[in-house]
């Protein structure tokens, strides 16, 4: 029997419309450095109407043309985020921080028509906008000269301007009836495993995900939260925040280009927040402000954190020094990108509950995930068989961009390979021991690197602790240890090797140390491994 119910199609400017209506009030406000920049959900809906109408009557976007953005988390940001998939055209966010070869290979693969950029980085477009063949237009939003953009552009693009474009135009749009199926945005991995590849996320995914971020299950947001996003809206949709946010009701604090610890603090004292999420590197920084300096965080009763292992020491100087919640959580591009979050289950207190927090979460209804052993069969999820995940959900990539067929690297039997390697237990709880390429394989066992790094950086003297598989003449490989101190501390790789020796197994205590300034990120702020790992083979790091 068919089922009675109406096939109303799940549409972004659906939620663009209920956002901005019913929760008109509702605002976003942008980080300036001096007075912040608000804009209402009901103005932000009114501005989306008039870019819409901008692109279509005066740059001619039609059909399902691609339409970049080159920008920070900020308000003109939101409005392309509901503008452009709105309208029908798809919506590509590309990572500033990559590589220009990197951001021309992404923009020339999903053939970007427009690309829409923040006046403050128009340094950083220029210096790849001649690669970039399929553009023919560029935005340039707020102050900043846009000469150096029509020098390179040579006429084969036209530059013009957000408030120039958008002025005198209609403040509604009759928002077409689309295929629930079509891409609305896309998003390229940012290639931390290879070339950059591209996921188009569909109307109906983008509903369906933003509705299990809202869940108090999710990240809990409701329409009395204020969220600072600080999670870059050109790395995995900002993980659905946007959305989310117009679903809810929930105002956002958008950080623009204020990244540091100092600012950070600084929005969080003025603005409020009462819910943030952001990758661990960003928390530790902001660690290090708030234990040096007075702050009032108040406002804040939780913040989210994933993108890599969140360690434990870092949970607990939140709660216990703060009183802020540290919320785990996984996820990739390839989902949306919400795997997991670890909230502990009913009942658990004390001990049982860090347990359950130090995990990477519970899987939620719209994601099933399983084990696969090496040989490709599935291990049971009892909480000890340790393989590969694999997930699949409405939410979840069945293919890359541009791929006829999934690659099997990659996909499995309808089933997304995620290279990481961990455990799932019987209620449904993740815990990763390492990306699969990250394991270190030392004499046929294997060690965690990120088991090393979680009980390294609880030492009050380790501020970052970055630990890669090294080539190794005996045991094929071993860890490598490199260190940031805090300031002012002092500890020997002797007193560390010891430290750790009573919390790992000793076979697997590093022999190599590395005491180093920083550790190097990726352009989504994780430790990048893969830049460790060739500093070492190239003699840079003893
Ligand atoms: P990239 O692969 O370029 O880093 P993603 O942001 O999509 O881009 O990365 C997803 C990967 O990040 C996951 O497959 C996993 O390895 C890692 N990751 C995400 N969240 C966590 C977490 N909470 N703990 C450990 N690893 C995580």
């Amino acid at each position: 029997m068919r089922s009675t119910m109406m096939d109303a199609p799940l549409l972004v400017s659906r939620i663009l419309e209920h956002g901005s209506t019913v929760h008109g009030r509702s605002e976003v406000v942008t980080w300036t450095g001096a007075e912040p920049r608000r804009m209402t959900y009901a103005e932000v809906g009114a501005t989306a109407a008039r870019l819409a109408h901008a692109l279509r009557d005066d740059l001619g976007v039609t059909g399902d043309q691609r339409v970049a953005t080159f920008m920070w988390n900020n308000n003109e940001h939101l409005v392309a985020y509901f503008a452009v998939p709105a309208m029908g055209a798809v919506l590509h966010t590309l990572n500033i921080r990559l590589f220009p070869e990197q951001v021309a290979y992404i923009a020339t693969h999903a053939q970007d028509r427009v690309v829409l950029v923040d006046g403050t980085l128009i340094p950083l477009l220029a210096k790849v906008l001649a690669q970039l063949s399929t553009v023919e237009h560029v935005v340039v939003v707020g102050a900043g000269d846009p000469a150096p953009l029509v020098e390179v552009a040579g006429g084969r693009v036209a530059v013009h301007h957000w408030a120039d474009l958008l002025r005198d135009k209609p403040d509604r749009y009759d928002w077409p009836e689309l295929d629930e199926r079509d891409a609305a945005a896309l998003c390229y991995t940012s290639g931390t495993t290879g070339n950059p590849k591209g996921v188009a996320y569909s109307h109906r995914s983008i509903w369906l995900h933003s509705l299990q971020v809202c869940m108090p299950e999710g990240f809990g947001l409701g329409p009395t939260a204020r969220e600072l996003a600080i999670v870059p809206m050109f790395h995995a949709m900002s993980w659905g925040i946007p959305y989310a946010a117009f679903i809810s009701g929930a105002s956002l604090i958008m950080p623009d280009r204020f990244l540091q610890g100092a600012p950070i603090a600084q929005m969080i004292a003025a603005e409020r927040p009462t819910l943030a999420g952001a990758v661990p590197t960003i928390w530790t920084d902001l660690l290090a402000h708030l234990d040096a300096n007075e702050v009032d965080t108040s406002s804040l009763t939780e913040v989210i954190v994933g993108g890599s292992a969140c360690p434990p020491a870092l949970m607990h100087a939140f709660a216990e020094r703060h009183g802020v919640d540290v919320v785990h959580s996984w996820g990739m591009t390839e989902m949306s990108p919400l795997g997991s979050v670890a909230r502990p289950p009913a009942g658990a207190t004390g001990d049982e509950a860090w347990r359950y927090r130090y995990s990477q979460g519970r899987i939620p209804a719209g994601v099933a995930a399983r084990i696969i052993g090496p040989d490709g069969r599935p291990l049971p999820a009892d909480g000890e068989s340790v393989g590969e995940i694999e997930v699949r959900g409405p939410w979840v990539t069945a293919r890359y961009l541009g791929d006829d067929t999934p690659d099997p690297d990659k996909f499995r039997d309808g089933w997304l390979r995620t290279g990481d390697v961990g455990t799932l237990s019987p209620d449904g709880y993740l815990t990763l021991t390492d990306r699969a390429k990250d394991v270190i394989k030392s004499g046929g066992e294997w060690i965690s690197s990120v088991d090393l790094e979680n009980a390294l950086m609880a030492h009050p003297a380790v501020l970052e602790a970055c630990v890669v598989g090294v080539p190794d003449d005996r045991w094929d490989e071993r860890p490598l240890a490199t260190v940031v101190l805090r300031d002012g501390a002092a500890a020997s790789a002797e007193e560390l090797r010891e430290f750790l020796g009573g919390r790992v197994a000793h076979w697997q205590v590093p022999e190599r140390w590395s005491f180093i300034e920083a550790v190097p990120k990726t352009s989504v702020g994780k430790f990048d491994k893969k830049q460790v790992r060739s500093r070492y083979a190239e003699g840079v790091l003893e």
